[in-house]
Order: structure tokens, then C-alpha cells, then sequence
């Protein structure tokens, strides 16, 4: 079955004239999840990626198991206030003005390569914004990755524009 398949599509939520994009159908198939994930990481398997950073909330099912996959560590990256330690924090543009994510000051060692992964692309937005709280602390961002692709809205473009790859499985016009 294609991925595409296996994502629900939920119209006015959460608000009226949005079609919402719901991949808790695709987590609940396994053989969808675990193809997912695979052509997820399908480019970097073999090669050494030090981390995952998955953005929350859909970004840490998917990044959980992206990280178990390549062998690597996993970073959450949360919305303001939501961590317990030193953090760093970085504001981020949202449709209707902006907001604060945060990671923890100590979650990247020096250069590491640094894998971004999201459940869905749209604006950009929300990706810029953990592009640059990785790069603060010195990451190497090798690439980020999401399921689903919103071209429509140009944030795959907006992430490559600052040299990150990026990497999407299905595009939803
Ligand atoms: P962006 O910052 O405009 O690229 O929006 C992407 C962020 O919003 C991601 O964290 C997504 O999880 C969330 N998002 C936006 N639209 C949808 C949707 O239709 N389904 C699921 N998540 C969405």
C-alpha cells in the first residue's frame, strides 16, 4: 500500500477551511510505520549520524525510531518550558505571529552530525527554527526529514536554502 494511503485526512480541524494531515493512522499500521521509517533514513543507513532531534510532539515518535534505526542518540526539542535542565532557545515563526523552542544546552557534544526529523513540512517555520537551535550549539545538520511534504507551502525549499537537505515521502497539493 502507498504511504500516502495510510495517512488520515481530517477537514476544518483545527479550525475551519484547514485540511489536517493525521499520521497516527500510518503509526498504527505497522507494516506503514516501519516503511516509513526505513525510507526515512533510507540515504544515511551505514553511514555515522551521531543524533536524531525530533520536534515535538509527532516529531518524537518518528524520531525515536529513526534514532534506534541509525544507531544514534536522540534530542527533544520542545516548546518553551517543557524541559528540565539548562536550555537554549531560539523564537520561531508561526502562521499568526511567533513562539519559543527549546533544547538542552548540553544535548549536542561539538560538531556531531545531527539528523532533523518532523512528522510534516509546511511553511518552514518550525524546521528553521531547529535548524538554527542546532547549529548554536555546533551541530552539523546532515539533513531533516518528514513524511509528508506541504510544496504548496515552500518550507522544504526555505530549509534548503540554508544547506540542509531534505528529505520527504509523500507531497500533499
Ligand atoms: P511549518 O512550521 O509551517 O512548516 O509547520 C509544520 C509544523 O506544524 C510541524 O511541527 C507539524 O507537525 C505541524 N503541522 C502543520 N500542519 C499539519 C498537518 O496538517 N498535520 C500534522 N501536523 C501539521
Amino acid at each position: 500500500m502507498p504511504l500516502a494511503d495510510a495517512i488520515r485526512t481530517i477537514p476544518d480541524y483545527p479550525k475551519k477551511g484547514i485540511l489536517f494531515r493525521d499520521i497516527t493512522t500510518l503509526l498504527g499500521d505497522a507494516k506503514a510505520f516501519r516503511k516509513a521509517v526505513d525510507e526515512l533514513v533510507q540515504p544515511w543507513a551505514g553511514t555515522k549520524i551521531d543524533k536524531v532531534a525530533g520536534m515535538e510532539a509527532r516529531g518524537f515518535i518518528l524520531g525515536g525510531a529513526v534514532a534506534h534505526q541509525l544507531s544514534a542518540g536522540f534530542i527533544p526539542i520542545r516548546k518553551k518550558g517543557k524541559l528540565p535542565h539548562k536550555t537554549v532557545s531560539v523564537s520561531y515563526a508561526l502562521e499568526y505571529g511567533e513562539d519559543q523552542m527549546e533544547m538542552h544546552e548540553d544535548a549536542v557534544n561539538g560538531p556531531e552530525r545531527v539528523i532533523l526529523v518532523d512528522d510534516l513540512i509546511a511553511t518552514g517555520g518550525t524546521a528553521e527554527g531547529a535548524v538554527k537551535l542546532l547549529r548554536k550549539q555546533g551541530a552539523d545538520v546532515v539533513a531533516a526529514v518528514f513524511v509528508i511534504d506541504l510544496p504548496d507551502l515552500g518550507g522544504a525549499k526555505k530549509i534548503e536554502a540554508l544547506g540542509v537537505p531534505v528529505r520527504t515521502l509523500v507531497a500533499f497539493e
